[in-house]
């Protein structure tokens, strides 16, 4: 069963947390408990297998053979290649390549899941109603959702995302999506407004009224939704057995893992992962300059009353970060009262957590954070010292992991969580590797065209192409103007 963070609610099957996304009076779905799983009976499975052992206690109301069917995508040629999810060796460490799906980012490994996760959900509990998706994107979750959900019966996706505030790439990938049921909406301001509009619309009484009158419900495709963290346990055990099988850690010994950061989405399935049994020792968080989190972490204050910073690792510029509250929610003893009085709205996303609390969260996660530059410089000597590319959000995390080394000289052997190919950024990337010497492209193709050339690697299929393809017209308007245009489009 699945409670909520903040004790509001009573405990729901898989199938209501998936289909709610959220606890709707505020408040996360988190599993009751953690299944434990013995890695060692994973050993020699496909990447597609594992993920049904690892999701199948999680969801006792689904049968095997419909997350068969779920799992399926994992092996069907949605990603490229045989493994979904490579683990790479790079120097002494490993790179966990989660970004050979459709579109080249690690939202895929869960988004390509979640319609189905959804879908089914809705047909256990027997609602005769279609859904309407709202998602709030930095950037990647928009265009994986929309590639997940289009042309999906019964079902409607709009996706939100700041105007200005995501690469050309990205916004050019989700204007592009075909699908008669998906739709694109830049909204005036940074994410956090976006997001905290659209959280908003799903506690509005009203509109969730007008909507059911045509038959319609609203659903989240955001990482708070159960369905989208499940997905992402999978490629932690998935990581520890070809460590295993690569020699890179004796059967049982210790792997640490390296997660750059937003939501905190990634990094909680690393930690569920650890809770199930995986032999994961230090989990290491990934800011960017948006650094509220490793705050955090020094301090025991969350203060998201900041100063916003547009980076060149969009994908992370989060001061609202929404999983942390699960996280919070196991570091007090699942104390629904503390989480209660923290993320009380009149504290406006400002708070500080008690000192065990807080030795309870620096006991379980080493936090760092790099700036712009540190992150420039660290794609650049990356690619000299190992001849490997990492995109700028994965680069924060490579020098967060220095730091880490620096700080402890730590052994274990690490992996980096890589979420998102250097050809997502390639403008950035190449700021990185050339420095100074960097010309003005023509364009942003032209960019992943001479990227391809500097590095000899390929550019994902996905992102082939994109300056060719027919874009829709994207509606624009107000954070506060997000209630009135669903209105309009489907009322
Ligand atoms: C979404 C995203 C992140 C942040 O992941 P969270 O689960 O929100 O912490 C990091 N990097 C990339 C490329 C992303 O798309």
């Amino acid at each position: 069963m699945y409670e909520s963070t903040r004790g509001n609610l009573s405990n729901q099957s898989a199938a209501q947390a998936i289909t709610l996304g959220m606890v709707p009076s505020g408040g996360l779905f988190v599993p009751s408990n953690f299944p434990i799983l013995n890695w060692q009976d994973l050993r020699g499975l496909t990447y597609r297998d594992v993920a049904k052992r690892v999701m199948m206690p999680y969801l006792p109301d689904f049968t095997e053979a419909v997350l068969s069917e779920i799992a399926d995508v994992y092996a069907d040629g949605t990603f490229d290649g045989p493994n979904p999810a490579p683990l790479v060796s790079v120097g002494s460490f490993g790179v966990l390549e989660l970004w050979h799906g459709p579109t080249a980012a690690f939202k895929d490994m869960a988004l390509q899941l979640l319609p189905d996760l959804l879908n089914v959900s809705l047909k256990q509990l027997d609602v005769d109603t279609e859904v309407l998706i709202l998602v709030a994107t930095s950037g990647d979750t928009g265009k994986a959702a929309l590639e997940g959900f289009k042309n999906r019966k019964g079902m409607h996706i709009v996706v939100f995302y700041p105007e200005g505030g995501v690469s050309p790439v990205q916004e050019r990938q989700m204007t592009t999506t075909e699908g008669v049921n998906t739709y694109v909406v830049a909204v005036k301001g940074n994410f956090d407004q976006c997001q905290t509009a659209v959280k908003r619309i799903f506690a509005s009484d009203a509109l969730k009224a007008e909507l059911r009158e045509k038959k319609l419900i609203f659903s989240s495709a955001n990482s708070i939704n159960w369905g989208r963290l499940l997905p992402q346990i999978v490629y932690y055990f998935w990581a520890y057995l070809q460590a295993v099988e690569q020699g890179k850690v004796t059967p049982g010994g210790k792997m640490n893992v390296v997660v750059p950061t937003g939501n905190f989405g990634n990094l909680l399935a690393a930690y569920y992962a650890k809770r199930m049994g995986l032999p994961i020792d230090c989990i290491i968080s990934a800011s960017n300059k948006n650094n509220v989190l490793a705050d955090f972490f020094a301090t025991g204050a969350y203060q998201s009353q900041r100063d916003f910073f547009q980076t060149i690792s969009p994908s992370m510029d989060i001061l609202i970060s929404s999983n942390f509250e699960r996280f919070l929610y196991e570091m007090s003893g699942r104390d629904a009262k503390k989480i209660q009085a923290w993320y009380d709205s009149s504290n406006q996303g400002t708070f500080t957590v008690d000192p065990v609390t807080l030795k309870q969260c620096q006991d379980t996660v080493y936090a760092g954070w790099a700036d712009e530059e540190e992150t420039l410089e660290t794609i650049s000597r990356s690619f000299q010292t190992y001849q490997y590319v990492f995109d700028p959000h994965t680069a924060v995390g490579m020098k967060v992991y220095q730091d880490y080394l620096s700080a402890t000289n730590d052994q274990t052997f690490t992996v980096i969580a890589s979420t998102a190919s250097p050809f997502k950024f390639a403008t950035n990337v190449l700021k990185g590797l050339e420095g100074e010497k960097q010309k003005n492209w023509k364009d942003e193709w032209e960019a992943l065209d001479h990227l391809s050339q500097l590095t000899g690697w390929k550019i994902p299929s996905g992102l082939q192409g994109l300056e060719n393809k027919l874009a829709k017209t994207v509606e624009s308007c107000e954070p506060e103007g997000i209630s009135r245009l669903l209105q309009k489009m489907f009322l």
